[in-house]
């Protein structure tokens, strides 16, 4: 039967058990031959493809896996290896790729950036004096291979031309559609050579599309799909979408292809809309994105089954394909490897694989009406959990300070009697592999609780101690204690479930596993009271309280769909508050709550931004509105682009931000010259990202750059980001040079002034 066919876009690569990632890391220490490395690829990819033929999926991606990032594999297939690789053409070498993407002895590595609005992270294309020649038609090769050795005609997946160029970087903005034309007849001979080996459809991403294009864009894109088209033989094209609506639908749509791939879940209902009222056009497939790809959880069968009946008003079953809404990379591969999961919870999930069921399932519905009968009518798991406890409106309310910040700023510089430039650091300091070691022997139970507490404080006064020395204004107790910032917090409030395998990747073998907020979040107990505390008993200076806050920890986990984001958010700033509260008791009266993932919920488009900034904004208020006056709140931000978001960032009434600079080139500092930003700051003065130890008086100029646009009184000086990474050594020899220059400045400016 042709009707309702099930299509996948893309698959994760990682593995049931990050098998892809520990595979990749023995490679690069050298534990692993490449040709029996590149064997145990071959093994996992071609696994990948028999899962998702076992559960019945029609259309099968192939070329979405890759060993390192799809972006960076579209690269290297056109030969685009920036100069300082040294590269003298022919196929891009396996070692060679993955200097690429990590930087080599001689050569800095690429850019690395986000995935539209996702945790993913892609290779940035650097396309100055761009020549590319096809070197491998690296999609043809794994057609081929599925076709061989899986006997699966695979839908090969590349980037689009638009795409790519757009992600890229290096050229001038007139140089964009001569670098797509550039690239454009290498294209052909890949779509020609994948018609002629026999692939049926062809599918080419073009998430950039979704964005409201330039009339000289549609141009381009237009003359690029015409000379796709003639190239494609007997296969067919499908364009495909994901993340968000498409703007201009009508255009998208007359593109010569033969499928439109669009995302029905994150579209906030406009591709719908579109089509009741356009239509869609005729002899075209619509490749319907109803499962979310991007989430956990089980979707409701009878909803999407609604609205897929609701597509066949303007398409033929025939025409009408199932999907989830975007690849699967963002979403772990089963839940049958979560062995210690309560039933209840689980029943609620689908991970990549239960979602190629929930495919097979809205296949089997519509086909066949009376087996929707047979589906259950609720979401089992979710159903069970009582969410949600009502926010009270009284709580909400209180989102201000009692006092503005002018006369705060009063009493606080009574209180605390800070120097000018007031030196301090964002939070952790180095987690040696001791530090890791004791806590791993404390989870097996192999370290009592009390040695592992006072291991911890030992640790904590070590670097009390090197605090004073080094002569830093305000400490901080190092974050020992802390795996992970969210994981800590999860860890100890209700309503988290933290799962054993739920992994997936954020960029190169790198995988994060975000917790599962299932359920109503509350404060239990104290959180950080008990560390912060000692802390600060060992030291007459000020000690920070140390909180992730609420924006931060909503947006790095897996969160319900059917409760709306603000009331998540308000509860976890509802149960901070308290945590809060609880270090002010105690005698913490500088307490900093980091939002380093503000920016990264920020949705695509701009007329959608407004609406999440006003909730992450209130969020973070709700959690620190309640102390007294004097008490001074800090945050912390990380990743560059904020100057995009300043005013929201200002709205945040924290009384000290630190952000960091040093990947943002200069742009934050300028965006001071137009904006006035009237509360205390920390603009990073070096970057911790490199072992390397910064040299006086390129911080002494970091902070008179910085001086320029900000009053001495309200600036202060730190490091860019927490130093957990880093080695001891150069931390301590990084933050002295940091304390004198601070020093000098003053002195400085104590002459100039
Ligand atoms: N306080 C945290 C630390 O220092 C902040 C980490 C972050 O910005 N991502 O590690
Ligand atoms: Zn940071």
């Amino acid at each position: 039967m042709n009707s309702y066919l099930t299509s996948i876009s893309g698959y994760p690569r990682i593995g049931e058990k990050r098998e892809w990632k520990r595979s990749i890391e023995k490679y690069w220490s050298g534990e692993t031959k490449q040709t029996d490395f590149l064997q145990e690829m071959k093994e996992l990819r071609l696994g990948y493809l028999r899962t998702q033929k076992e559960k019945g999926i029609d259309m099968i991606p192939v070329g979405d896996f890759s060993l390192y990032d799809h972006i960076l594999d579209t690269a290297a297939m056109f030969g685009l290896v920036p100069e300082r690789f040294e590269y003298d053409g022919g196929s891009v070498s396996l070692d060679l790729y993955f200097q690429m993407a990590r930087g080599s002895k001689q050569a800095v590595a690429m850019e690395m950036t986000k995935w539209f609005n996702t945790n993913y992270h892609y290779i940035v294309p650097e396309l100055n004096k761009c020549t590319p020649s096809l070197v491998h038609n690296r999609p043809l090769d794994l057609f081929l291979e599925a076709k061989n050795e899986a006997g699966i005609t695979g839908k090969p997946v590349v980037i689009s031309p638009f795409t790519f160029v757009k992600l890229g970087k290096g050229y001038m903005p007139e140089e964009f559609g001569s670098t797509v034309y550039a690239l454009l007849p290498h294209y052909e001979t890949v779509i020609r050579e994948l018609s002629e080996a026999g692939a049926d459809w062809i599918q080419i991403d073009d998430p950039s599309l979704q964005f409201t294009l330039t009339e000289e864009e549609k141009e381009i894109v237009t003359h690029v799909y015409e000379a796709l088209s003639k190239a494609k033989g007997t296969s067919r094209l499908l364009i495909q979408t994901y993340f968000d609506s498409i703007d201009d639908y009508t255009f998208v749509t007359s593109l010569p292809v033969d499928g439109f791939g669009l995302d029905f879940v994150h579209d906030r209902g406009e591709n719908a809309s579109s089509i009741e009222e356009n239509g869609f056009p005729e002899e075209k497939v619509l490749f319907a994105g109803v499962i979310n790809g991007r989430n956990i959880w089980r979707a409701d069968v009878r909803e999407k089954w609604e609205l897929l009946k609701s597509m066949t008003t303007y398409t033929s079953e025939d025409r009408l394909i199932i999907q989830p809404s975007c690849s699967l990379l963002h979403v772990p591969v089963t839940t049958e490897s979560e062995t210690k999961m309560p039933e209840f919870l689980k029943e609620g999930l689908a991970f990549a694989n239960e979602k190629l069921d929930e495919l097979q399932l809205l296949q089997s519905a519509l086909r066949e009406k009376e087996l929707l009968d047979y589906v259950a009518p609720v979401i089992p798991g979710r159903d069970r959990v009582h969410v949600q406890k009502e926010v009270k409106q009284a709580e909400l309310d209180a989102g201000d300070r009692s006092r503005p910040f002018a006369e705060r700023q009063v009493l606080q510089r009574e209180k605390f009697q800070l120097p000018l430039l007031p030196t301090t650091t964002i939070g952790s300091f180095p987690q040696t592999t001791e530090v890791r070691k004791k806590r791993q022997q404390w989870r097996k139970n192999e370290l009592s609780a009390t040695d592992y507490a006072s291991f911890i404080e030992q640790e904590t006064k070590k670097w009390i101690d090197i605090q004073e020395k080094l002569d830093l204004d305000v400490l901080v107790h190092g974050e020992f204690e802390r795996t992970d910032m969210v994981e800590f917090f999860g860890e100890k409030l209700k309503g988290f479930y933290f799962t054993q395998f739920a992994w997936v990747q954020s960029y190169g073998s790198r995988c994060v596993k975000p917790p599962v907020i299932y359920g109503d979040v509350e404060f239990i107990h104290e959180m950080t009271v008990k560390e912060t505390v000692y802390a600060q008993s060992l030291t007459s200076r000020p000690v920070k309280g140390m909180l992730t806050g609420p924006v931060t920890i909503f947006n790095w986990s897996f969160v319900r769909e059917d409760v709306p984001k603000a009331t998540v958010m308000n509860q976890i700033a509802l149960a901070l508050r308290k945590e809060v509260k609880a270090l002010e008791k105690q005698g913490i009266y500088m307490i900093q709550v980091d939002e380093p993932a503000i920016r990264e919920g920020l949705p695509l488009k701009k007329r959608n931004e407004q609406e999440y900034l006003n909730y992450a904004v209130k969020a973070f208020k709700l959690s620190v509105s309640t102390v007294e006056p004097d008490t001074q709140i800090h945050t912390h931000m990380c990743y560059s682009d904020f100057e995009k978001i300043i005013d929201s960032i200002s709205a945040m009434g924290a009384d000290v931000i630190s952000i960091e600079t040093s990947r943002s080139h200069g742009e934050l500092i300028s965006a001071f010259e137009s904006y006035h930003y009237d509360k205390e700051i920390g603009l990073g003065v070096y970057d911790i990202h490199s072992p390397r130890v910064p040299m006086k008086e390129e911080i002494i100029q970091n902070i008179h750059r910085a001086l320029r646009v900000l009053d001495p009184k309200q600036f202060w000086v730190n490091p860019d980001c927490g130093l957990k990474t880093r080695k001891e050594e150069e931390t301590v020899a990084a933050l002295q040079v940091m304390v004198e220059a601070a020093k000098e400045v003053r002195e400085q400016i104590k002459v100039t002034v």
